[in-house]
């Protein structure tokens, strides 16, 4: 994948929410901006870094994770702008309140278009596996299908990250395997089902609450039948 990447399929389930969100609020308070790059392959990272661009190599940006977006300025005739007039600060304060982090914020390497899963996770942490933790998609609002597709689509991209993916898999869905295909659709049973050995060694609260609840209307009936049958005898 060696152009730029500007669609929300490509974007990580992790901050795919999130970007909508962004898109609404631009929409909503008519701002010109518009989604330009989304995730960025080995050719482009490494291109955008001797041109000097980008500051980062491959695996250093977070959009080689999906994990970060670029909303640029976007004229009446329909040509790209990062006029210094456009009013950016208010696309951070969208990108902030939709809980990402703002390149605008960065000391040395302003990036007023960039915005990037908060900082809760490094790109190292990323490289070394977390990017395939279910769970990251899943305290993003992801559902399991929205996470495997994307998954599923990331895995060609990223040979190098592979070994790190598995291990993360397995810490983060219990099961034993090397195959990626087992391991993800185990990923998807951890964001669309809970944790079903959890689950079973322990009841749920509504089975506890039906339970309790039948236990009352028992002894409630019981208490009745013996108030009738001490009626008619006494
Ligand atoms: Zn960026």
């Amino acid at each position: 994948m060696s152009g730029r990447v500007s669609n929300l399929e490509t974007v990580h389930p992790a901050i795919r929410r999130a970007v909508e969100q962004v898109q609404s609020d631009l929409a909503a308070q008519g701002l010109p901006f518009a989604l330009y790059e989304t995730f960025r392959g080995r050719d482009r990272q490494e291109s955008g870094k001797s041109r000097g661009t980008s500051k980062a190599g491959m695996w250093e940006s977070y959009h080689n994770y999906g994990t970060a977006v670029d909303f640029v300025g976007r004229t009446p005739s329909g040509q790209w702008s990062w006029d210094q007039s456009l009013p950016w600060t208010r696309l951070g304060e969208i990108y902030e309140r939709a809980g990402l982090g703002w390149g605008g914020r960065w000391k040395g390497f302003v990036d007023l278009v960039h915005g990037q899963l908060s900082r809760a996770y490094s790109w190292q942490e990323l490289r070394n596996g977390a990017v395939a933790d279910p769970l990251l998609a899943r305290n993003g609002g992801a559902t399991a299908a929205e996470w495997g597709a994307w998954m599923r689509w990331f895995w060609p991209q990223a040979p190098e990250l592979h070994h790190a993916m598995i291990a993360q898999l397995q810490r983060s869905t219990g099961l034993a395997s090397n195959n990626p295909e087992e391991l993800i659709q185990a990923g998807e049973r951890v964001i669309g089902g809970g944790n079903l050995a959890l689950r079973s060694s322990f009841p749920s609260t509504k089975v506890m609450v039906l339970a309790g609840a039948g236990v009352l209307l028992l002894t409630s009936l019981g208490f009745v039948v013996w108030r009738l049958r001490r009626g008619r005898t006494t």
